[in-house]
């Protein structure tokens, strides 16, 4: 890859990126970040990108840079008028699908952390632009092989109250769901770790990818192995794989890669792994993940409920618990929902946000 546009550069998978990006000397055309303008100036000194966008115009005078736009108007103009055949898509939640739309609609590829993209409006997305970047379904992709295949797995590492007492896990804050045992992420997807949303989005996400609702999670509290592909003849093969996005994000841009990235897992040092089921008492969205998969356009409604309802627990207006139950009301309400186009998709996703907001 010659060149790319980042999207959500000052974010996690956006860092990670830009490190990738630079030991293959890809070009950063553009970076589009939010507020977090103290790390976007170090990027700019480093990367030098023609055009910078940010989110609030009330934060353009501390760029440094003479190229700034600013809002989520700017990001589609700006893949309009990029160079660069590849948008590497890391922003998180919602805000991600219109640029995703947008990148497709121009042939351009999209290389996709932006998961809700695919959970929100997988079926009106052209799949064959899109390379996620997401360590479960780079670990399927690598599996995949043309052999018969009779199951899918990914592993989930149970988020941060997988150990806690469920009685405790009532009285769980914010600050408690952020500390993930593994992995180093934004809040968004922390806080959807703990309450397995992310596994359920994951499920959404490869049933787009790899056309099948024949996937299911299991919990592998190391995070060492992230996917299993079990095959017709009764072979089961698991790839295993240090705890670090630099990989699938390496093959994202470079489509394949043949020097070390991670060192290897260190075989001895690994210890025991075992494989625990997700159980619905502690992870309550797991009740719809048969539902979900066989209607997968119903990615919308969990998506914008959950989102309102992770900004009311961080407000402390929701308990832990409470936001597993808006989700499965929210589920319920609009479980007739169908949308035929985009446009039918931004009207639910309304819909849901005005209902779950007033409960
Ligand atoms: P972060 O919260 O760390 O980063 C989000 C990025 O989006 C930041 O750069 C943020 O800017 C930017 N952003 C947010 N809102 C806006 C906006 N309105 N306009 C412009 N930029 C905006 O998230 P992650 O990197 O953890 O996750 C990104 C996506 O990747 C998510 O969809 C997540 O599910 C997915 N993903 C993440 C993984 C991980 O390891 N982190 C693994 C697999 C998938 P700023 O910080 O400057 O405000
Ligand atoms: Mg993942």
């Amino acid at each position: 890859m010659s060149s790319i546009v980042l999207l959500g550069a000052t974010g996690s998978i956006g860092v990670n990126t830009l490190i990738v990006a630079k030991r293959y000397n890809i070009r950063i055309e553009a970076l589009v970040a939010g507020s977090n303008i103290d790390l976007l100036n170090k990027q700019i000194a480093e990367h030098s990108p023609k055009i910078v966008v940010i989110a609030n115009e009330a934060d353009k005078h501390k760029v440094n840079h003479d190229n700034v736009r600013c809002g989520n108007a700017a990001i589609l103009t700006l893949i309009e008028e990029s160079q660069s055949p590849l948008i590497v898509n890391a922003l998180v939640g919602y805000t991600g699908l219109a640029p995703t739309l947008k990148a497709t609609s121009l042939g351009k590829k999209v290389a996709l952390a932006n998961k809700e993209s695919l959970v929100v409006a997988g079926e009106f997305i052209d799949m064959s632009l899109i390379t996620v970047i997401d360590s479960e379904h780079f670990g399927l992709w690598y599996l995949l092989n043309d052999r018969p295949l009779s199951k899918l797995y990914i592993t989930a590492s149970g988020g941060a109250f997988r150990d806690w007492d469920l009685a405790k896990m009532k009285d769980a804050k914010f600050s408690d769901a952020l500390k993930h045992p593994n992995w180093s992420m934004g809040n968004k997807i922390t806080i959807d770790s703990a309450t397995m949303t992310n596994k359920l989005f994951e499920l959404l996400e490869a049933k787009w990818l790899f056309n099948t609702s024949n996937i299911d999670a299991v919990i592998e509290k190391k995070s060492i192995i992230h996917a299993l592909a079990e095959f017709t003849d009764g072979s089961t093969t698991a790839h295993f794989a240090g705890v670090d996005m630099k990989l699938p994000i390496a093959f994202a841009l470079q489509g394949e890669v043949t020097e070390e990235i991670l060192p290897p897992v260190d075989l001895l040092a690994m210890g025991a792994l075992e494989f625990l089921p997700i159980e619905a008492t502690r992870y309550p969205i797991w009740n719809i993940k048969e539902h979900i998969l066989n209607n997968p356009h119903l990615g919308v409604v969990v998506n914008a409920a959950n989102e309102v309802t992770i900004e009311a627990f961080q407000n402390e207006k929701c308990s832990f618990f409470g936001m597993a139950d808006m989700v499965l009301d929210a589920y319920d309400k609009f479980g007739d929902v169908k949308a035929k186009n985009i446009a039918e998709i931004i009207e639910i996703d309304k819909e849901v946000r005005a209902y779950a907001n007033a409960k």
